[in-house]
């Protein structure tokens, strides 16, 4: 029988609540669930809430009766932001987070670069934002709450998955014992030690870093800006990088890695961190500074994915399809972007609006990511912590080299997380004028926010559907277009028109957004009037028009649900 710990998480900032376990004896008969998600984490809570906006309800089996244990991920992207809007969590995460753009490298007590992230006034959100995952889960786990279609049961543990033709069938242990509950899709967001992947014996591909790194959360009073603050190769923990970032109520992450040989129930003593931890203070200048310990953990970089996300009638996504080294905010950050994109693509195939095969665009869409961040992550985390040999030698002449050559300093700026462009997705349209456009979102990319007014946003209006973004040279739709819109409409296929006006209304529009100054023209490479973008509805663009007409528009619908298209 399944117990979790009815025990509070200790913790010096955060009250944790623990949640009565669903129990199957308080409840009728099982009936059969669209969708059952294994794991109350990021992605699980993530893509509970994308299915419900397109009214697809879900059941989340979690085996904990409270939100995860310490801060973990703890720095969200502009990009992560934008996809929490979408869901209803973000006012609450800025509200409470840290925003920041500038990161310092040091070596030998000089600061050689200073990384600045671009921002403009058409964010509406900081490059990233600081603010502890159990925070974030909690505004999560609100708004899942608050929905009539997501039902969340805690101490509710997955320990087997089995699979008929069209229903997965779960084993869920809790506090009272067993029971099984059928549903037509079950998604693994059972995070990095998923036990369903392990079940159904899959693997993955890449590679597994040697060395150990701890991460320690100390309540301490230090005058530093929210930046993130690298130190290479310290005299007190040679040849390793040491990063450091403010958190919410006076808490700041240190993270360091361990020398070989050292296993982390020995780094994990409190006489390890004191003594590490003290070290890293004397040499910032805070020696002696009074802290307390929160929360520490070990972790290893590893840059794995499975090929596949989609196994019959079961879908991993977070961490349980793919492990990222966390160098470069990636674990988190890359969870909600597979949660948002499995909700539509998963939503539209439990409403029998398309194929099952758009699960397959899914899953080469995600699996496309998770490769380029293993790419990318795989370099930095060679450039951070370095193995023996040629990347050893190139980073000691990179640090050296940094203290008095400008040229050799931006080599410091590791790649942080960044949305994947679906620019070879399937659903892209063909005979598009994509390649035509001198600027804006191409094929794939995710919009450009733009400042409309005040506190007033572009991608405050997009999402959750398709969206035609047209920008309108008249005071109403071409009726053609709106003609094809319709006919989409009554295949149940959630579709918005915007059109961005020139100051005046645009009929036919379901919103009409104000380009007085041409500005919003400007960005999306907009030279004529007519000219449209398609967005999915994850806002990633699956096609962009100078000049549209039905036909046209008709085509990219065609491709985006997968249909062929007739003339
Ligand atoms: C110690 C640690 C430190 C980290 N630090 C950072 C960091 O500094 N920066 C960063 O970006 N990322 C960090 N991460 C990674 C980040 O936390 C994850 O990438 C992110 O949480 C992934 O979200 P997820 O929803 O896929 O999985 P998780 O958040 O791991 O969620 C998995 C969920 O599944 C549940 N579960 C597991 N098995 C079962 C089962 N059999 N039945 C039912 N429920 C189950 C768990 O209880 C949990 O609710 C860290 C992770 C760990 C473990």
């Amino acid at each position: 029988m399944h117990q979790p710990t009815s025990q509070p998480r200790p913790s010096i900032y955060y009250n944790y609540q623990v949640h009565q376990p669903w129990l199957a004896s308080q409840h009728g008969a099982q009936k059969r669930q669209q969708v059952a998600i294994v794991g109350s984490g990021p992605a699980g809570m993530v893509l509970a809430l994308e299915l419900a906006r397109h009214g697809v309800s879900s059941v989340i089996l979690t085996s904990e009766l409270q939100v995860s244990q310490g801060s973990r991920a703890i720095v969200f992207t502009r990009r992560s932001m934008e996809i929490l809007q979408q869901v209803g969590v973000a006012e609450r995460m800025t509200q409470n987070g840290l925003p920041w753009r500038f990161g310092n490298s040091f070596y030998q007590g000089q600061r050689v670069f200073r990384m600045e992230a671009p921002h403009d006034e058409d964010n509406r959100f900081f490059p990233m934002l600081n603010i502890q995952q159990q925070y974030m889960e909690e505004y999560l786990l609100d708004a899942c709450e608050a929905s009539e279609l997501i039902e969340v049961r805690w101490g509710n543990k997955v320990t087997h998955v089995a699979q008929e033709k069209d229903h997965a069938l779960s084993t869920v242990d809790t506090p009272e014992g067993e029971y099984q509950l059928e549903s037509q899709w079950l998604v693994a967001a059972d995070g990095g030690r998923s036990g369903i992947r392990s079940q159904m014996n899959l693997e993955m591909e890449g590679t597994s870093y040697e060395g150990f790194f701890v991460i320690a959360d100390i309540k301490i009073d230090l005058p530093f800006p929210t930046e993130r603050l690298a130190y290479f190769d310290p005299d007190w923990n040679r040849g390793n990088t040491i990063l450091m970032h403010r958190e919410p109520h006076g808490i700041w992450r240190v993270d360091y890695q361990l020398p070989p040989g050292e296993t982390p129930e020995e780094a994990l003593t409190i006489a390890s961190l004191t003594t590490r931890i003290n070290a890293q203070l004397e040499m910032i200048g805070y020696g002696g500074t009074p802290w307390e310990l929160d929360w520490s953990s070990v972790y290893s970089a590893r840059t794995l994915t499975l090929p596949d996300f989609v196994h019959g009638r079961v879908i991993f996504t977070g961490d349980a399809a793919h492990l990222l080294p966390i160098f470069g905010v990636r674990g988190a950050n890359t969870a909600f972007q597979d949660a948002q994109s499995l909700g539509w693509h998963l939503a539209f195939v439990v409403k029998g609006l398309v194929d099952e095969k758009l699960l397959s665009n899914h899953s080469s869409e995600r699996v496309g990511a998770a490769r380029e961040i293993i790419e990318e992550a795989g370099k930095s985390t060679r450039f951070m912590t370095p193995p023996e040999g040629g990347f050893t030698l190139l980073r000691n002449a990179v640090l050296s080299l940094s203290l008095t050559q400008e040229f050799v300093r931006p080599l410091y700026h590791w790649r942080t997380s960044r949305p994947h462009e679906y620019t070879h997705s399937m659903l892209n349209c063909t005979d598009d004028d994509n390649a035509l456009f001198k600027a804006g979102p191409a094929h794939g990319a995710p919009p450009q926010n733009i400042r409309l007014s005040a506190d007033n946003y572009l991608l405050d209006h997009l999402g959750g559907g398709f969206d035609v973004l047209y920008f309108a040279e008249r005071d109403a739709m071409p009726a053609d277009l709106c003609h094809v819109v319709d006919h989409v409409r009554q295949q149940g296929i959630p579709v918005r028109i915007v059109a961005v006006g020139l100051g005046q209304s645009v009929a036919g529009a379901d919103a009409t957004l104000h380009d007085v100054d041409g500005h919003f023209r400007q960005r999306y490479g907009v030279v004529a009037n007519g000219a449209t973008y398609l967005l999915r509805p994850d806002q990633h663009v699956c096609a962009r028009w100078l000049t549209l007409d039905a036909h046209r528009l008709q085509a990219a619908f065609d491709a985006a649900l997968l249909r062929s298209h007739k003339a």
